[in-house]
């Protein structure tokens, strides 16, 4: 990572209350795998290793506001993954939290846990798979302390595929963009019908770059129906509302 790429991310970092000289190494090795891979397979659109620094590993360590993510032990699910964001940047900052990222692209999911074997990050477990299906799964319902999600869909269908998942009192964090009222709206109908309530909406904007984001919080606060969720893809074809 250049001088610049290692001040962006130090700047990032300090706006958001971490100190992440400590790090740096693990954060310049996923770098460098990012963007090796890339060359080879479709991973990521962000290319440069500014909006990688800012855009990937900032924008996912802005997953901690509220705190909601720290404790040891804790076990994170994160749906839809991709090539690891936010799990890897916040495992490198959270070693003593479990996290599962899960994505159904099973080449998204082989970079995550060859990133995640050469970092060295023992608590990181991926998972090829569809949320809808591990909602359905003994092994995984009602399993996770948290579930988060960063650019994966509108806020009801994070509903049904993530309440369902989560412990009671576990807690789903969605990162988004800005959000309108009536996505917020429709998002807490649909959690009202998954057992969840909408506790947070924080809005904010990214270190450095200024681009507005949302973190929407719901809590799990009674029991998801046994028919959510849905099968496969009929929460993105039909969101519930
Ligand atoms: N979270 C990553 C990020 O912020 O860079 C990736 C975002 S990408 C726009 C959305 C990802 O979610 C895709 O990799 C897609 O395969 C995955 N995805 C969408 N719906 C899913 C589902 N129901 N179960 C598992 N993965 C899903």
């Amino acid at each position: 990572m250049t001088p610049e790429g290692q001040a962006l991310l130090g700047q990032g970092a300090a706006e958001l209350g971490l100190n992440v000289e400590g790090q740096l190494p693990q954060f310049e090795q996923l770098l460098d795998l990012l963007v090796e891979a890339n060359s080879r397979v479709n991973l990521t659109a962000l290319k440069t290793e500014s909006d990688i620094v800012l855009k990937h590993f900032v924008d996912s360590l802005s997953c901690l506001r509220g705190g909601h993510l720290d404790g040891a032990g804790l076990r994170v699910l994160d749906i839809g993954t991709g090539a690891g964001f936010p799990t890897l940047p916040l495992a490198i900052v959270r070693p003593e939290v479990a996290f599962t990222p899960l994505d159904s692209i099973r080449k998204k999911i082989d970079f995550v846990r060859s990133a995640a074997e050469a970092l060295n990050l023992t608590g990181v477990t991926p998972l090829v798979g569809r949320a809808e299906t591990l909602g359905r799964d003994p092994e995984h319902r009602e399993r996770y302390d948290r579930v988060v999600c960063r650019a994966v869909a509108a806020l009801p269908i994070l509903a049904e595929l993530g309440l369902p998942l989560l412990k009671p009192g576990g807690l789903l964090v969605a990162q988004k963009g800005p959000i309108s009222e009536e996505e917020l709206h429709a998002g807490r109908r649909a959690a009202g019908e998954v057992g969840g309530g909408v506790t947070e909406v924080d809005a904010f904007t990214l270190p450095v770059l200024g681009d507005a984001r949302t973190l929407v919080v719901i809590e799990k606060v009674g029991p998801t129906p046994k028919k959510y969720p849905r099968r496969e893809g009929v929460p993105n074809a039909q969101p519930l509302f």
